[in-house]
């Protein structure tokens, strides 16, 4: 059987009770990684760690918060301690016409979709150079590499982030740090049901039509599903990913229309 060669190390993964960062929890929880789990909603926090307890022989601390706050930040790197992996998520931000957004709504995108991403990796990024061990994976998205328009500040915000990885990902590389970004195509997850009930109202026409076409327009002829999310996180946090540095790794079942 495949060694991750990570069982035992200590991950915190970010807004992790539902969708992509659940399935990041539990598919690093499945290769022996003790876990901080965070979320701002308690109770479905405590189900969802619950649920990855039962089905994994490793430790699971909660973290009720909201992780685009320093106090939430902070509360999460206090309950781990050490930190080997990161993963780094936030919810996005809302669809709409980038005229109607003030500069308050583009600090909030901008503060959960790339600052709260460099503020956590500052600071465990020093324990894990000294250790010569680290991973850090930041969910972004396909509309780093494809714009979606109506996500104007998401493209945007996670584009920032994309340049600080690129440049950061190099200086780190030499300690066995590795920082990748990891980008969702659509997927299955509370999230992309919100947005498909966006453009079904935008468009006025049923919510099932709107999820066809979506299927239909990817070569895979579906959504993704998140524990084929997590397997590639898992990957990316594993020992055989050590000479994979400041990448962008598109899993979005053939979506993008690309040679290379
Ligand atoms: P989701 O199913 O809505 O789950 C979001 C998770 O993040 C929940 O556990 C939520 O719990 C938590 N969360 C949200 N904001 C938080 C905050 N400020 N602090 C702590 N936890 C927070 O979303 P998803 O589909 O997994 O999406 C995850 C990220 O990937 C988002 O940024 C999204 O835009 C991006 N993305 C998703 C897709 C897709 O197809 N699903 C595609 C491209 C990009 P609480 O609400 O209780 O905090």
């Amino acid at each position: 059987m495949l060694d991750f060669g990570i069982a035992g190390r200590k991950a915190i993964v970010c807004a992790s009770s539902k969708g992509l960062g659940l399935g990041c929890a539990e598919a690093l929880a499945k290769v022996g990684v003790n876990l901080v789990m965070c979320a701002r909603t308690e109770d479905v926090l405590e189900t969802a760690a619950d649920m990855v307890r039962r089905k994994y022989d490793v430790s699971v601390d909660t973290v009720a918060c909201d992780i685009t706050t320093d106090e939430g930040r902070s509360a999460v790197i206090a309950a781990a301690g050490h930190v080997d992996i990161l993963v780094n998520n936030a919810g996005g931000p809302p669809p709409g016409d980038f005229r109607d957004w003030s500069r308050d709504d583009w600090i909030k995108a901008i503060d959960a979709n790339m600052l709260t991403a460099i503020d956590l990796t500052k600071r465990v990024i020093d324990p894990m150079i000294n250790q010569k061990f680290g991973r850090i994976v930041n969910i972004t998205s396909g509309s780093v590499k494809s714009p979606i328009p109506q996500l104007g500040m998401s493209n945007a915000a996670r584009a920032g982030l994309t340049g600080f990885v690129a440049g950061t990902s190099r200086q780190v590389a030499k300690y066995n740090v590795t920082i990748n970004n990891l980008l969702p195509g659509q997927f299955n997850t509370d999230r992309i049901e919100s947005l498909i009930e966006n453009r079904a109202k935008a468009e006025s026409k049923p919510k099932a039509q709107i999820r066809e076409l979506m299927e239909n327009a990817v070569p895979a002829g579906r959504l993704g599903e998140i524990h084929e999310f997590g397997a590639a996180c898992a990957w990316m946090c594993s020992m055989q990913a050590s000479f994979l540095v400041g990448q962008n790794i598109l899993l979005d079942g053939g979506n993008f229309n690309s040679t290379m």
